[in-house]
C-alpha cells in the first residue's frame, strides 16, 4: 500500500510506503516512510472528537 503525502524532510509530495511494521499491526499499521528519504510518518485515523450534545428544554 502506498500513499502520496507531503514529506516534510523532501518539502515536496512523495510516495510513502509501508515498512515492514516490527510492532505486529500487520495491515493496520499506521507508520508509513517516504519512498524518497525514508522519514517515517504516522497516518492517523484520526479519532472522531465526542460530540458534546446538549439537551435544553425549550
Ligand atoms: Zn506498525
Ligand atoms: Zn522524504
Amino acid at each position: 500500500m502506498t500513499l502520496t503525502r507531503h514529506c516534510s524532510a523532501c518539502d515536496d509530495e512523495r510516495a510513502f510506503e509501508q515498512p515492514p511494521c516490527a510492532d505486529g499491526h500487520d495491515a493496520d499499521c499506521p507508520e508509513f516512510a517516504c519512498a524518497e528519504c525514508g522519514m517515517a510518518i504516522v497516518i492517523g485515523d484520526a479519532p472522531e472528537l465526542p460530540v458534546i450534545v446538549r439537551s435544553r428544554a425549550a
